[in-house]
């Protein structure tokens, strides 16, 4: 069984030799090229489809425990930090002073704020995990 490249380069021989001056040769070679795309149809022009797999695709079972990865789970340790302490990731609607670095950002970079409390790059974000958040009234859960 012969590879898709393997295949396709085949075929693009014969197609060469279908333009030989001998009548013979060139006739032969077009017509074995018709007979290889014919053959080959499916392999050679239908491209498989991983992205979305169809209706009865079942994932393959993997022999050891899962485990959410590292990069995955400080991800998702982030976005719930951003949720509970209602930090926005945005571009800033004004410019203003980062609260980690005390430098200054532009109208539109990208920064992470809390409204009302303060701002920073978002490449300072890290400031915010050991941020003191104020005492907040809506906290009280009475
Ligand atoms: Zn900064």
């Amino acid at each position: 069984m012969k590879t898709r490249g393997e295949l396709i380069e085949r075929i693009l021989k014969l197609a060469a030799l279908a333009s030989s001056p001998s009548e013979n040769e060139a006739s032969v070679a077009a017509l074995q090229a018709c007979v290889l795309l014919r053959e080959h149809e499916e392999s050679l022009f239908v491209v498989p489809q991983t992205s979305s797999p169809g209706v009865g695709w079942v994932p393959e079972k993997p022999s050891q425990r899962s485990v959410i990865h590292e990069a995955a789970a400080k991800f998702m340790e982030w976005r719930k930090f951003v949720k509970d302490h209602e930090l926005n990731e945005m571009r800033a609607m004004t410019s203003g002073l980062c609260a980690a670095c005390g430098r200054p950002f532009v109208k539109n970079s990208a920064v992470v704020q809390r409204a009302g409390i303060a701002t920073t790059h978002q490449e300072c974000a890290g400031w915010w995990w050991n941020f003191d958040f104020p005492f907040d009234d809506g906290d009280i859960p009475f």
